[in-house]
């Protein structure tokens, strides 16, 4: 059988950074693809914004690697001419209760070290958003937005300068996990064995199965997989808008349907929240009257007939309805006791700005 280094299984964003950390590092790297393309998954149906790490717990890994994430991701896009903009966001409050609730948002940031929001008044808000209808308002000056696909390019691109190669219509379908190593079996159309002395499990949706399918691996370490949709609605015509604008976010996890904005300046509104049985990426046109109903309460300028079906993501979640939001789980030998095997699982939002700390971390445990 075949030995290798490093094997990464899953080429989204997650998958790429690792794997880029880890030939930069000097270690022999292949990434393993079910797909027939890099970064089509959850990677390519996200809102695209880079976090500030507003609204996490404290000591979270979702906070903590979301604030670093967002320092290495601007440095990285300057760096290697990404196409991203520091736009920021108002996180806008519209009514009563909502204008209290900034101040916990505020305190929360502070606590995750954002120490760079600012506190507007309604019309202080409006002179930066004319078309805005709000009581208060937060500006989060170093939210942004990035070209995820420029993003994953990018980090292929230098991961292959650094030697890591990657595997195309490559799916894991299963491994073993030995005293030599952990070998994978991979389907496709030329099915081969690799054994391999690191496996960084960044399959996304697939993370879970793929660790239960590891024979020698604890099945008590996998955690139970649950899908949540989030769909879009894009706006036709030009959003009278510069800034991402969001909700005051409610008791869930869920951050509201918000406005963000893509490089070309088009908004769509989004991502809903439903539990989903199974992989599910089609969106109800019938939800766009509930969408519309969100949206004008912040911007009650919305013509008739203005939201269209835009696409879907799905969350990667680890908790399932009515239980509290997981954090992520980066999985090391210390958790699960087999060296040189980190499993990813529950890689939700923000793991788009925290996927270069991600990376960072998974390097420092293998
Ligand atoms: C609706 C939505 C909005 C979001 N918005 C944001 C945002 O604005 N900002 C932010 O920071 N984050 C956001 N996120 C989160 C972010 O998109 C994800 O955390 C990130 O894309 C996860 O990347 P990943 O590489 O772990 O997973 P993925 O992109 O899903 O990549 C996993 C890869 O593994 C491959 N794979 C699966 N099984 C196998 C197998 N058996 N063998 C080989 N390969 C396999 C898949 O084909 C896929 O290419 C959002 C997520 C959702 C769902």
């Amino acid at each position: 059988m075949e030995q290798v280094d490093c094997i990464v299984i899953g080429a989204g964003v997650v998958g790429l950074a690792c794997a880029r950390a880890l030939a930069r590092a000097g270690r022999e790297v292949i990434v393993l693809e079910a797909e027939s393309a890099f970064g089509t998954a959850t990677s390519a149906r996200n809102s695209e914004v880079i976090h500030a790490g507003l609204y996490y717990p404290t000591g979270s890994l979702r906070a903590s690697l979301c604030v670093r994430g967002k320092q290495l991701l601007y440095a990285f896009c300057e760096r290697y001419q990404v196409a991203h903009q520091r736009c920021g966001k108002l996180l806008v409050a519209c009514d009563e209760a909502e204008v209290a609730r900034l101040a916990a948002v505020d305190a929360q940031a502070r606590a995750n070290g954002v120490t760079d929001l600012q506190l507007l008044s309604r019309a202080q808000a409006l002179v930066l958003e004319p078309a805005l209808d709000c009581r208060a308002a937060l500006l989060s000056p170093s939210t942004g937005i990035v070209d995820s696909h420029g993003l994953m390019l990018a980090l292929l691109g230098d991961a292959e300068a650094h030697g890591a190669m990657l595997a195309l219509c490559s799916p894991v379908q299963s491994g073993t996990v030995t005293a030599e190593g952990i070998e994978l079996q991979i389907g496709g159309d030329t099915a081969s064995r690799l054994r391999a002395r690191t496996v960084i499990n960044a399959a996304g949706l697939q993370a879970c199965q793929v660790a239960a399918g590891m024979a020698g691996f604890p099945a008590a370490r996998v955690p139970t997989p649950h899908y949540a949709q989030g769909a879009y609605f894009s706006l036709s015509g030009k959003a009278p808008f510069s800034h991402l604008i969001y909700p005051v976010p409610g008791e869930s996890s869920h951050l509201g349907v918000h406005l963000t904005l893509d490089l070309g300046g088009q908004a769509r509104f989004g991502p809903s929240f439903r539990w989903i049985d199974a992989v599910d990426y089609q969106v109800d046109p019938a939800d766009g009257a509930g969408f519309a109903e969100a949206v004008r309460r912040y911007w009650p300028g919305l013509p008739d007939d203005a939201l269209q079906p835009g696409y879907a993501g799905v969350r990667p979640k680890i908790s399932g309805p009515g239980q509290p939001a997981a954090d992520f789980r980066i999985d090391g030998p210390t958790e699960h006791g087999v060296a040189g095997l980190v499993q990813l699982y529950g890689i939700e939002s923000p793991g788009l700005t925290a996927a270069l700390a991600i990376a960072e971390r998974v390097q420092g445990l293998v």
